[in-house]
């Protein structure tokens, strides 16, 4: 008997049946533009090898002027029929099924050619889109036709379109974007003709034996978004029109309320899903922040949606429904929504991975083969540097002892765990520690591991982390450290931080909480970010109510720029929000010139004054620990240093446990 019976149910569609009810959503890699397909067909396959019941691929453009960026994807030739064949074949192959998302982008398309129903630019882009006139209308909804039906000979089994995130059929149905008075604006009648249209056309000219997806914003979280009616309206014609099932789409890409990232509770939005499906006949499927299949099986068992789709997840571990479905839920690599090697790179140009799993998108390149020779190798400093080369090398057949002086693994990774909003780092620390249990890895913690012990080993990787740096500031033996703070010493009302890095912000996060962590309970998080009922407001839009803050922060760097410019690209701007709503004050041009018993003297634009704050925390960067790295260079022995204690500079778990993973996967 499984755990997860209603997550592992099969959904009978009519011409065909999938294996359960998990989607894995829609996400662009970045893989279809490097122009190898064999490492795009690779990515699809393991997800497909590893029990998904339907695949969704990033999002294709139906021609040029709608795809995200220049150079965007998509199916324009009779080689791109046959690149995207390799994937389907592939994915068939591997047992699995996979729809093709049709993406037109509308007004968000990175270029000088983006069109939408009206010439209003998107507070997100430089662009200026051009007004679409009628004709204009009929060629993308042409294009968009001629996509699904491309995919259908490339061997898809359906397509997605995308309905939702504010994209060009978002546009339309919505005043904030559409001020056009013809047969495709003003009543919302006309307003949705766009969407109903092409999906009515998408589905005849594909047949009845095809999945046709439309992806459905729920909740725009924009001024003037859709109401709840509205959306109902949207839904029945939208299966009227033939889509076999409605997936959902959550916020714009311009609002300013956090959607995916770690800080919103898990299944936040489930309840709109929930309040839609009895209005249609169609399964509708739920998203966002949905990563256990705990969490999957206990939507489905409420009755809250027919699917769950998630993506993120699938980065994170290829298996995760073999494994749920074997018993093994606890070994699923679990996605923290930390968007660090994921969007971010996504947004960066880069890309995409996974920071707890660095194979993803790089399955034929990075390998973890079994050994031909099998080593006695050290490992010291058991953070996520440490433990990731540990189980990596054992997984290929070394016989790893992984040291730490503490008596339990983490490292540093109980620090980011202790922060509100960044409780998902338990569950990471939980799966290091399982999967560290049920290798072969030979854990000696609670030991200081000394030149002598290492001796004997063939290898050892120095992965002993970071010390705090010390800012040499008069009067600073008054301060606590940031590792002080964050493991709950006591401090006052007032509080200075003196470094604006991750670190810095974090420990202004967990100051101004009472304790109680939004992401821990969702009405809360509501009124915090001011997410409505779009029933009672359109779009969900509410005026944000954020409770008063746990203590006056001022969080200072020495930079004259805008503290938290160097945060996560898709996630800085929620963390300086968050910490504007509670009164933070964010300065840069500091430089500190003592901390005293009246408080935190600085100088900023010429003046001296005194912050008169309880307390002063020091969150000025780190420095490499490397004294065990040049204690065994002295005796002759030379290390592998990996993680901060080999560059300490912008270091995060992402690049020590990307580091780990290739180090081990060549020993
Ligand atoms: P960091 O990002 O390098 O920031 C160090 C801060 O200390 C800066 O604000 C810096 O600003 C200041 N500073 C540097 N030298 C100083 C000195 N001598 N005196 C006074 N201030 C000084 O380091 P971190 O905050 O320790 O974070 C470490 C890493 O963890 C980061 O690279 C980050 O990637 C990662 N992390 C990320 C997150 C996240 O949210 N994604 C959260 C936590 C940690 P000025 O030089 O301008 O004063
Ligand atoms: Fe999830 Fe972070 Fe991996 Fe992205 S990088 S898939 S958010 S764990």
């Amino acid at each position: 008997m499984t755990a997860y019976p209603h997550l592992l149910a099969p959904l009978d569609l009519g011409h065909v049946t999938l294996r359960n009810r998990v989607l894995m959503g829609s996400m662009h890699t970045g893989l279809e533009e490097t122009g190898d397909w064999g490492r795009v067909a690779a990515f699809y396959a393991a997800r497909a090898a590893g029990g998904v019941g339907l695949i969704v691929t990033g999002g294709m453009a139906p021609n040029r002027e709608g795809g995200v960026f220049p150079g965007a994807a998509g199916l324009f030739s009779d080689t791109d029929i046959a690149n995207h064949r390799r994937v389907t074949d592939a994915v068939h192959a591997a047992g699995g099924l996979i729809a093709m998302q049709i993406l037109h982008a509308g007004r968000y398309a990175y270029g000088k050619e983006c069109v939408a129903p009206s010439a209003l630019k998107s507070p997100i882009s430089p662009f200026a889109p051009r007004e679409l006139d009628a004709e204009g209308i009929e060629k993308q909804i042409s294009d968009i036709v001629t996509a699904a039906v491309r995919a259908r000979e490339a061997g898809y089994d359906g397509v997605e379109v995308m309905g939702s995130e504010g994209y060009f059929l978002n546009q339309f149905l919505v005043r904030h974007t559409n001020r056009r008075e013809d047969e495709w604006g003003g009543s919302y009648e006309n307003r949705m003709r766009l969407p109903v249209e092409v999906v009515r056309r998408v589905r005849a000219a594909v047949g009845p034996d095809f999945i046709v997806i439309y992806r459905i914003s729920l909740i725009d979280l924009v001024p003037d978004g859709s109401t709840w009616d509205e959306v109902v309206m949207l839904a029945r014609r939208i299966e009227g029109a033939g889509a076999s099932l409605l997936n959902t789409g959550i916020g714009w890409h311009e609002a300013r309320v956090p959607t995916i990232a770690t800080s919103v509770p898990r299944a936040a939005f489930t309840w709109l899903t929930a309040r839609l499906r009895p209005h249609v006949g169609i399964p509708v499927i739920t998203s966002n922040r949905i990563n256990t299949p705990e969490v999957g099986e206990g939507i489905l068992a409420a009755g809250q949606a027919d699917m769950v789709s998630m993506a993120r997840p699938f980065l994170a571990d290829a298996d995760f429904v073999a494994k749920a479905a074997a018993g093994r839920a606890d070994e699923i690599a679990p996605c923290i929504a930390c968007n660090q090697a994921c969007l971010d790179h996504t947004f960066s140009g880069k890309l995409t991975s996974c920071l707890v799993n660095p194979r993803a998108c790089h399955e034929t390149e990075l390998v973890y083969a079994p050994t031909d020779t099998p080593r006695r190798v050290a490992v010291v400093g058991a953070g996520p540097a440490g433990m990731m080369t540990a189980l990596v090398a054992a997984q290929r057949g070394h016989h790893v002892a992984l040291f730490d002086r503490a008596p339990r693994v983490g490292g540093q990774l109980h620090l980011a765990a202790s922060v509100p909003g960044k409780e998902e780092f338990l569950g990471l620390i939980q799966w290091f520690t399982t999967m560290l249990d049920r290798s072969t890895v030979d854990l000696r913690l609670g030991a200081e591991a000394g030149v002598a012990d290492l001796a004997a080993f063939d290898t050892v990787v120095i992965a002993t982390g970071v010390t705090p740096r010390d800012p040499g500031i008069p009067g600073q033996e008054r301060a606590l450290s940031y590792l002080e703070a964050l493991r709950g010493a006591p401090v006052g009302g007032r509080v200075a931080v003196i470094g604006a890095g991750g670190i810095g912000f974090d420990v202004a996060e967990f100051l101004v909480h009472q304790g109680h962590s939004p992401t821990e309970d969702l009405a809360l998080w509501q009124r915090e970010w001011g997410v409505g009922d779009p029933a009672e407001v359109p779009g969900g839009l509410a005026q944000p109510q954020p409770e008063p803050p746990a203590r006056e922060v001022w969080l200072l760097q020495r930079k004259a720029e805008k503290p938290g410019r160097g945060l996560g690209k898709t996630t800085g701007w929620i963390h300086r929000a968050a910490l504007a709503a509670k009164g933070v004050k964010m300065l840069g041009g500091v430089s500190y010139t003592a901390i005293t018993e009246d408080g935190l003297v600085i100088t900023r634009d010429g003046v001296e004054q005194l912050l008169p704050v309880d307390d002063v925390i020091l969150c000025a960067g780190q420095v490499p620990e490397r004294g065990l790295a040049d204690a065994l260079i002295a005796a002759g022995i030379t290390p592998h240093v990996i993680g901060g204690a080999d560059v300490a500079a912008e270091l995060d778990a992402k690049r020590a446990i990307d580091q780990g993973a290739r180090l081990a996967a060549v020993l």
